[in-house]
């Protein structure tokens, strides 16, 4: 791979680095296409939902609509990515080559479990007194010549006096006390993109479990942005060393049980 390539760091990628050297080659590096999982897709339909939700007129935006838009939100994803069907049938052939579908049965199950979902967000938000300033937005910055900072933000709230919410929805459960400033990093790394683009330092940053209704909120300070950077530039520099030196080392964990490149993993393979 070129080294003139612009790295392009997003919290997901940071995290793959962090957790393993070799996952974050095989995905960022190889690129190697990787079966999709049922989590991961019923994230996507409930993400997508909420997205299609607020683009309606307020008043609209009701749990049966929600309901009613999982169709149309399944059918795109599927339209964009037909391999998205693996994730619901096991027995199915990784990847998908021709036109295919999967037994009803298994789609019902995926829109009863994400409507208890969709049941959770509306129980811990009202959407009809909700206007997002933004929804899905690309926020990117560039670190240096050789970096640039990216990420897609589920929603962004802003107050009349200019204050900004930041929100990002997890469809698993919150996590215990002690890994809850690790989740945060996401949306730290979103605060100090959207603080470097435009200045403004977001006044809230809300991860909001959807599975067990809880909502993790921290109010972002100066020293938050300048440690983030910090921490962001520490994991830069060691990920372009690994390029450079082309030096990927495995790392252990109880993750790996989740890992899909386990099976061409030179520690299990
Ligand atoms: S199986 Fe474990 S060690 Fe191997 S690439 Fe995946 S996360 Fe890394």
């Amino acid at each position: 791979m070129s080294e003139n390539v612009q790295l392009q760091l997003s919290p997901s990628r940071i995290s793959d680095f962090q957790q393993c050297p070799q996952l974050y080659k095989y995905r960022a590096i190889d690129k190697l296409p990787e079966r999709p999982g049922l989590d991961a897709l019923r994230g996507s339909l409930v993400h997508l939902v909420l997205e299609k939700l607020f683009h309606l007129n307020s008043n609209d935006r009701t749990f049966d609509k929600a309901c009613e838009l999982l169709t149309p939100a399944w059918e795109e994803l599927i339209e964009e990515d037909i391999n998205l069907l693996c994730a619901l049938d096991h027995d199915m052939v990784f990847p998908i080559t021709k036109r295919t579908d999967v037994e009803q049965d298994l789609v019902t199950k995926l829109f009863n479990e994400s409507k208890d979902l969709l049941a959770n967000y509306f129980g811990i938000e009202d959407p009809t007194k909700i206007e997002p300033d933004s929804l899905e937005e690309l926020i990117e910055f560039d670190l240096s010549e050789k970096t640039k900072l990216k990420g897609f933000v589920d929603r962004i709230d802003k107050s009349p006096q200019g204050w900004l919410r930041v929100n990002d929805y997890k469809t698993g459960k919150s996590p215990k006390e002690n890994f809850s400033a690790k989740a945060m990093f996401q949306l730290k790394f979103y605060a100090v993109v959207i603080y470097k683009k435009s200045g403004v330092l977001p006044k809230l940053l809300r991860l909001i479990y959807l599975k067990d209704s809880q909502i993790l909120t921290y109010e972002p300070n100066e020293q938050d942005i300048i440690q983030t950077l910090a921490k962001v530039s520490n994991i830069e520099e060691s990920i372009n060393n690994a390029k450079v030196t082309n030096t990927w080392p495995t790392k252990v964990s109880k993750l790996c049980d989740y890992c899909y490149f386990k099976k061409i993993c030179p520690e299990f393979s």
